[in-house]
């Protein structure tokens, strides 16, 4: 027991996440051929990925608000832009934006060395997921002979291409101004932290969110969190991340209102946002397309619509934005 580390509950997280999405698609919740080749099930696991429904449809909504809030950041932004996704774990997102060809100059991942040395072997080895790395921003030129679009540094950690960056940090204690080579302030630029800010202390989010609103004068973020756990289910969902040794200290903003307002907070000085909002996963589902519901409803049988309000309640996306152009940014 003495090599536990107090942080291996936290980076475990993301098996659950890599999981969730694996399930939903294979079971065609989600188009992400990239699931399966990212991320591979522990052999404990024995195999089976596949989650309960309730599960695979929040997985659908989360992946589909947070998609909007992206797309909605293309759209802003009318051009090139950066993504700095942090506490990215196994996210398959940077694929599917480059498979659509999205302007993404920059797609930069940040997690615990641990996951970033884990994803850098996948992608290293895996022909689909390099395919999507290019080794200049030059377009391609038949006089130079083709080579390989990435390195490998930090004893197999980082992982660097012109515009991708697997980057192994601590958002707790690292600066992020050690991304600042891989980055150009100039560019608008998304932040994306996914079920991330929620276990760490909420001084340490807000550092994140400051850095963040005061390096990029054209920025929008989006995160996703759950909210409102001070009632029964919230007693539960405690209990439960307490037998895995998870905590969650971050898990202080109570309404949607408050996960909209910690981008505008006075504390963060220059680093505040002007525009922000949130939705809950349940507000998400009333607002996706009738036939994309009808198409999901048609997979599994969800027959708890009321368990399902009290789970969706619980989660949410919030947006935030700044800069000119950038009011456009939202779910
Ligand atoms: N964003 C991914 C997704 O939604 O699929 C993964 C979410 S998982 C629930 C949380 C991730 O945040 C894990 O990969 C964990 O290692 C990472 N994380 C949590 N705290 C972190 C920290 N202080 N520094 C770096 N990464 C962190």
């Amino acid at each position: 027991a003495a090599s536990v580390h107090p942080d291996d509950a936290i980076r475990a997280t993301d098996d659950d996440a890599a999981v969730c999405r694996l399930s939903a698609a294979q079971l065609g919740y989600l188009a992400d051929p990239y699931a399966s080749l990212v991320y591979k099930l522990p052999r404990l696991a024995g195999g089976n990925m596949r989650k309960a429904p309730l599960i695979n449809v929040g997985t659908h909504h989360r992946t589909a608000a947070l998609d909007a809030v992206v797309d909605s950041f293309l759209k802003a932004a009318r051009g090139k832009v950066q993504v700095v996704s942090l506490g990215a774990g196994s996210d398959t997102r940077f694929w599917r934006l480059a498979e659509r060809g999205a302007p993404v100059a920059r797609y930069v991942e940040v997690d615990f060395p641990h996951l970033t040395a884990m994803k850098a072997q996948r992608i290293a080895r895996n022909r689909t997921l390099t395919a999507a790395l290019a080794s200049s921003s030059d377009p391609p030129s038949s006089m130079v002979p083709p080579s390989k679009a990435y390195t490998v540094s930090h004893g197999g950690a980082a992982l660097t291409a012109a515009n991708y960056a697997l980057v192994p940090l601590d958002l707790r204690t690292s600066s992020l101004d050690e991304l600042l080579p891989l980055l150009d302030t100039s560019l608008p630029t998304l932040l994306l932290a996914e079920c991330v800010f929620c276990y760490m202390e909420e001084s340490d989010s807000r550092a994140v969110i400051k850095w963040f609103g005061s390096t990029f004068p054209r920025s929008a973020a989006v995160i996703y969190e759950m909210v409102g756990l001070n009632d029964a289910f919230g007693r539960v969902m405690h209990r439960n991340l307490a037998q895995r040794n998870l905590s969650l200290p971050g898990a202080v903003f109570e309404s949607l209102q408050a996960q909209a307002d910690r981008f505008m907070d006075a504390r963060l000085g220059d680093g505040a946002f002007t525009w922000s909002g949130a939705k809950s996963l349940w507000d998400v589902r009333g607002d996706l397309p009738k036939a994309e519901l009808a198409r999901i409803s048609k997979l599994e049988i969800l027959d708890e619509i009321e368990e399902l309000r009290l789970v969706l309640s619980h989660y949410c996306v919030a947006w935030a934005s700044k800069g000119e152009g950038m009011e456009g940014v939202r779910m």
